[in-house]
Order: structure tokens, then C-alpha cells, then sequence
């Protein structure tokens, strides 16, 4: 069986990667230092704690395992943080990364899966965006992401590493089955932070900035179920695998939702009205960001399942009051 390891498989995206790897028969191996990752996130597979800055430990972990593809998980995600610090971003985000790739050139793995973003793309000319689209950053983690592309298609380009970067969007749901979810001790994303003040434990939301060029003035986003982000890396794992072939897929559903519509589609699902104030704009983030997803469903055939924004904060407030980690 294909054995493939999972960088930052113990965190909210990696560990329903995982999941679904594990469904298909994969053999996992998952790296995470923990420290926003669970143990218990792990559902298939085994888990090795410890950090991808461990140069001697990848090189343990390649010789061992001997993997046949690698999908890199492990990353810092918080815009706002990676404007206060960026050096946090550049060093685990870009030199750690390169590490894990130096590590699989050595052990002879050319088969890389990379967790890319919507923010490489910054303040777009043109939504929905395609993948052809300028990268133009507007922030250190959009960089911090973009200049990983930049390294891996210069890699494929002078050697046999070919690689899919997949350019997520707003991921948001939980585990149908209520499994495993999003479990970030400062829980800064949108839907998990309005839950959380629906859930009592916030006093209440923080709307930030009202004055974007959007019809209501807030941000637009384009929320993907946690599962169909899951499917597209099985799709784009099963592809490099029998193709070689490098590529760039964006991921999400081409659907657009404002803060306050996401504030709505909550309010509607918990049947709690939970205070929310106005406040400034959060630095580093774009109005608007739209899949275009179409390059994603032609060449790998993804369909997605769960592309309803009311089922992907009810997943979600499932795993909130429900939670085991
Ligand atoms: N946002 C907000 N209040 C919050 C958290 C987020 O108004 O408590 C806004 C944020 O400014 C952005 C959108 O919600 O416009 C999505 O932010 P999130 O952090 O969920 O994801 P990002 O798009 O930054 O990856």
C-alpha cells in the first residue's frame, strides 16, 4: 500500500486529510510537533511527535517510514499574527518547508502535496480567481506560502519532484460523524469564533472592518467544507501518483459569503443572538476572495459534497458542543 507522510496531520485540515487517507487504505505516517495539533486528531495511521525544524528527525523519518509521497500540513495560518511577526512565518512556513523537501530529495521521495492558500493571491484583480492569476500577497503568510510555490516549481523544473499545490480558500465544517473538528486554543477563524460566542465562551463578536468595497461593507470569502478539502487531496495525491505531473489547483466552492452573512447563516443554525460589534479592519486581509474552481473539477474530477454553508456551521457547532479535544 501507497505510504504517505502527513506534516501537521494532527491539525484541523491535515487530520481529516488523514481521515480520508485512512478511508482509502492508506498507510499514514504523521508528523506534528502539537503545537496546535491533538494527538487525538489522529485517527488512522501512526504519530510521531516532533517538529519538521528537526532536520536529524525528518532524516529519521524518511530512512524509516520510507514514504512514497509526502503532503505538508505543518504551517502557521494566522494572518494578522504574521504581520506582527514575520520572521515566526518565514522561519517555520519557508525554511522549515525547504527542510522537509531537502529531507525527500536525500531519500530519493519526489511526490509532494503542499498546502497552499487564497492569500498568495492578495487583493485580487478578478474574482472568481483562476490559478493563472498574479500572485501578489498582501501579507507574510500569503508570502511566506507564495515563495514555497516559487521553490517547488523551480525543484520540478531541474529534477524529477513534481508536486500539487492546492490554494485553499476558507475552510470551515468539522467531521460529519463529529470525530474531530477545529480546535485552536485562540480560535481566531470567522465561523469557529462566532460559535464560540454563541457557545458563551466570548462575550462577543468583532466584526472587523465595515467599510470594504463589498455591498455590505464587510469581508467576502468563499467557505469550503473541511471533507471536500479532504477529497481534493486523495484526488490530487491519486494524480501525482499515476501522472508525475506537477499542477496548481485553487480549492473551494465559488461561492461568496460576507461576514455578516456568515454572522446570519450562525445566528440561524445555533437559534442563539449573540452580540456583535463593529470594530477596524484586521491588517493583512483581502475584501474579497473567490474560487474558481473549475481547473480543480475538470482535471481531477472533484465533486463536491457538502457545499452548503448552513451544513458547514452546523458540522461545526456539532463539534463545538461536542467536543473531545
Ligand atoms: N473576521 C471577523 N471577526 C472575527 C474573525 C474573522 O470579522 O472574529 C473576518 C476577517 O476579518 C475576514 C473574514 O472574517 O474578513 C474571514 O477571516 P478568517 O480569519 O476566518 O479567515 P481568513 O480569510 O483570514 O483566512
Amino acid at each position: 500500500m501507497v505510504k504517505v507522510l502527513v506534516t501537521g496531520g494532527a491539525g484541523y485540515i491535515g487530520s481529516h486529510v488523514v481521515k480520508a487517507l485512512g478511508e482509502k487504505g492508506y498507510n499514514i505516517l504523521v508528523l506534528d510537533d502539537l503545537s496546535s495539533g491533538h494527538k487525538e486528531a489522529v485517527l488512522y495511521g501512526n504519530l510521531v511527535v516532533g517538529s519538521t525544524a528537526d532536520s536529524e528527525l525528518l532524516d529519521r523519518v524518511f530512512s524509516d517510514f520510507k514514504p512514497d509521497a509526502v503532503m505538508h500540513f505543518a504551517a502557521y495560518i494566522e494572518v494578522e499574527e504574521s504581520v506582527r511577526d514575520p520572521l515566526k512565518y518565514y522561519e517555520n512556513n519557508t525554511c522549515n518547508t525547504l527542510k522537509v523537501i531537502k529531507s525527500m530529495i536525500k531519500h530519493n521521495v519526489n511526490k509532494f502535496i503542499f498546502s497552499s492558500t487564497a492569500a498568495v493571491y492578495g487583493d485580487p484583480k478578478r474574482v472568481p480567481i483562476r490559478e493563472e492569476d498574479p500572485l501578489n500577497p498582501i501579507n507574510p503568510y500569503g508570502r511566506s506560502k507564495m515563495f514555497v510555490e516559487h521553490i517547488i516549481k523551480d525543484l520540478s523544473e531541474s529534477s524529477d519532484f513534481s508536486y500539487i499545490s492546492l490554494r485553499y480558500f476558507n475552510a470551515a465544517g468539522a467531521d460529519p460523524e463529529g470525530r474531530i473538528g477545529q480546535s485552536y486554543r485562540k480560535a481566531t477563524h470567522l465561523i469557529t469564533r462566532a460559535l464560540k460566542v454563541a457557545k458563551g465562551e466570548f462575550e462577543k463578536l468583532y466584526i472587523f472592518g465595515t467599510d470594504y468595497p463589498t455591498p455590505d461593507g464587510t469581508c467576502i470569502r468563499d467557505y469550503i467544507h473541511v471533507d471536500d478539502l479532504a477529497s481534493a487531496h486523495v484526488l490530487a495525491l491519486e494524480y501525482l501518483l499515476s501522472s508525475g505531473k506537477s499542477a496548481v489547483f485553487n480549492c473551494g466552492y465559488g461561492k461568496r459569503y460576507s461576514v455578516k452573512e456568515v454572522i446570519e447563516a450562525v445566528k440561524r443554525v445555533t437559534n442563539v443572538d449573540f452580540p456583535v460589534e463593529e470594530t477596524a479592519r484586521r491588517p493583512g486581509d483581502p475584501a474579497v476572495l473567490i474560487a474558481d474552481p473549475t481547473k480543480l473539477k475538470a482535471e481531477l474530477s472533484w465533486v463536491p459534497l457538502y457545499d452548503d454553508l448552513d451544513f458547514i456551521v452546523r458540522t461545526a457547532w456539532n463539534w463545538e458542543l461536542n467536543r473531545r479535544f
